[in-house]
């Protein structure tokens, strides 16, 4: 059966590509009905940061993502943290070397940047290609040998065989052929005993029984050299995918340091509704064909397939992930909602005023959940309701200028003072009063009094949005508006 893997190293926090990798091996799973794995590839291990791998859990909890076996939870082909690994790595490349396929080399400016996966090597270029000059692969077994008991430091080479190019076949790219000559001798086991990643993942790949590796497109180049350690060993490679690239909105790769682009656990601390960024990275790269855009996260594993994986960059249009976000947080139970936000206050150290309970927030949350893309934007929306000050807008401000709107804030006003009951009907009621006083209706006669109460000329309903204010604050306000 399919057996799959995300293989994230702890150098830093979860971004979105990363996810949307994820993401996509676990719907692959789940629609094949095979095996999710989590690995944690944690062997370079002067980058690695500590306790990013929690992080890493918590992410896929909160996007309700599962997995079967993994580095939190174990599993048959354990451990599934590659440095518990590192004898397993050395015992292969021993084997390697063993039989002349890999040889000891001595050169001390190797090092392990030019190994690194290629993404982070143009993040982090390095001093170049780890060169040996040649002179490493010619010396005679024997006094390499001698060397190595010696305790001479030495990383350990692949030496690439010659022969007709290495073809790929990608389920997303389809064929690509890389020739050999390209590929110079390349470090599998570090001279700390590690091993690099392309070695290291062809070996774990191998043991853990991975049936598709499916990953982001920045590891395409490095495939050819995992299937030369799966040819060494005369292993059956795995199927691969690699993933279009994540683009900013102008086509250029997606950066981790783009302000419109959070790492997950951002989403996470705003509030976001988790299954808004599951269906919107699922559609980064994929398409169910069709018109649909909204998925359940049962419903992507019903129809996600590889072969209607894009080759063509995905681009992260930030538009279009707010509408999604906002369609999620609108169809809220207001109730969930009010959760979201109060989460979202102990997230920010907010505390309410004293007129807020969740029933308050639940009444205030329904007048505005049609405009929010998630938690944190409450507390803009319902900023009216919350502070004491209110700001006028330049039209409320024109608006309570003129004598016909001053004349209903007046005598609205003065409502409130004889009757001290205070809720959405006594506000009503207050209206036709008002109404029977001074014969003005309609806009004439709601838009003064919400000018002077809101500070603008729009908004939700007046009378609810009323009721959520203390009735010395709305008062307040309207005596300002008057003077
Ligand atoms: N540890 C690698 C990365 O984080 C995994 C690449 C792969 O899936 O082979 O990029």
């Amino acid at each position: 059966s399919v057996r799959v893997r995300f293989a994230p190293s702890p150098t830093g926090q979860l971004h979105i590509g990363g996810v949307r990798t994820a993401l996509f091996n676990y719907l692959y799973a789940r629609h094949t009905g095979g095996q999710f794995i989590l690995r944690l590839e944690d062997t370079d291990v002067d980058r690695n940061v500590a306790g990013v791998e929690q992080g890493f859990v918590e992410a896929f909890r909160w996007l309700g993502l599962t997995w079967d076996e993994g580095f939190d939870i174990g599993g048959p082909y354990g451990p599934y943290r590659c440095s518990e690994r590192a004898g397993i790595y050395r015992d292969y490349a021993q084997k390697l070397l063993e039989s002349g396929m890999a040889y000891a080399c001595f050169c001390l400016q190797e090092e392990a940047k030019a190994d690194r996966p290629e993404e982070d090597a143009d993040e982090d270029p390095g001093p170049g290609l780890g060169a040996c000059a040649g002179a490493c692969s010619s010396l005679h077994p024997a006094e390499a040998l001698q060397r190595v008991r010696a305790g001479e430091p030495h990383a350990i080479r692949f030496r690439v065989p010659s022969g007709p190019p290495i073809v790929v076949q990608d389920i997303v790219r389809g064929e690509i052929a890389f020739a050999r000559e390209d590929l110079r001798d390349f470090v599998i086991l570090k001279r700390d005993g590690m091993p690099t990643y392309n070695f290291q993942v062809a070996v774990d790949d191998h043991l853990m029984a991975i049936t598709h590796v499916i990953r982001g497109e920045e590891h395409l180049s490095n495939t050819p050299r995992q299937l030369l350690i799966y040819e060494a060993f005369g292993w059956r490679p795995p199927q691969f995918a690699h993933l279009p690239v994540v683009l900013d909105e102008s086509r250029k790769k997606l950066s981790k340091r783009d302000p419109n682009v959070l790492p997950v656990s951002a989403y996470r601390e705003q509030g976001y509704v988790p299954q808004a960024l599951v269906n919107f990275l699922a559609l980064l790269g994929w398409s169910p064909g069709g018109e649909d855009e909204i998925f359940s996260l049962e419903e992507l594993c019903a129809r996600f397939d590889l072969d209607r994986v894009g080759r063509a960059g995905a681009v992260f249009d930030v538009a279009k992930f707010r509408w999604m976000a906002n369609q999620y947080f609108k169809s809220l139970d207001p109730k969930a909602a009010v959760r979201l936000i109060r989460e979202q206050a102990a997230h920010l150290n907010y505390s309410f005023p004293p007129h807020v309970d969740d029933d308050w927030l639940e009444r205030a949350v329904v007048l505005v959940q049609d405009g929010l893309a998630c938690a944190r934007e409450f507390f803009t929306a319902a900023r009216v309701w919350l502070e004491p000050g209110v700001t006028y807008d330049e039209e409320a401000r024109a608006l309570l200028a003129t004598e016909g709107a001053a004349r209903v804030v007046r005598a609205y006003l003065l409502a409130c003072e004889e009757d001290p009951s205070w809720d959405e009907a006594a506000n009503r009621a207050r209206f036709q009063a008002v109404v029977r006083a001074l014969g003005v209706k309609g806009r004439d006669l709601y838009m003064p009094v919400r000018a002077a109460v809101t500070g603008q000329t729009h908004g939700p309903d007046l009378q609810k949005s009323m009721a959520l204010l203390p009735r010395e604050t709305a008062m307040e306000r309207m005596r300002r508006a008057l003077a």
